[in-house]
């Protein structure tokens, strides 16, 4: 998978801002967020999507995402994730976004 930006993250290739990290998955800021604070939780291994990843990294999913908002103090937001083209998919590697929410931030999904 040399082609995928987020395994070349994931393996230190390619720069991210990482803001946590857990055995499985890396937290990273969105390149281009869509609200203040928009982050992506990425397996380190290389799954499609949510159906290709092992059910057994489900639980380790949503931890990693609390530990994330627990960590930078977030309380409102929205977890987001994108499985296919048609669901808005743009990376063909699993991530989680996690978009942290303010009163009028014009983000609508
Ligand atoms: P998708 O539409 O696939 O669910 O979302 C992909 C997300 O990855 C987008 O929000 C996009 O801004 C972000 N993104 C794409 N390329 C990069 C990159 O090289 N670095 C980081 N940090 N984010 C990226
Ligand atoms: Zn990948």
């Amino acid at each position: 998978m040399e082609e995928c930006i987020f395994c070349k993250i994931a393996m230190g290739e390619t720069s991210s801002e990482k803001v946590f990290e857990s055995d499985d998955f890396i937290v990273i800021k969105d390149a281009n967020p869509k609200v203040e604070g928009h982050l992506l939780v990425i397996p380190k291994k290389h799954y499609r999507d949510f159906l290709d990843m092992p059910p057994e990294l489900y639980e380790k999913l949503l931890m990693t995402a609390r530990e994330t908002v627990d960590k930078i103090g977030v309380k409102e937001f929205n977890l987001i994730m994108n499985n296919g083209k048609f669901a808005g998919q743009v990376i063909d590697h699993a991530h989680l976004h996690i978009l942290p929410r303010k009163e009028d931030d014009g983000f609508r999904i």
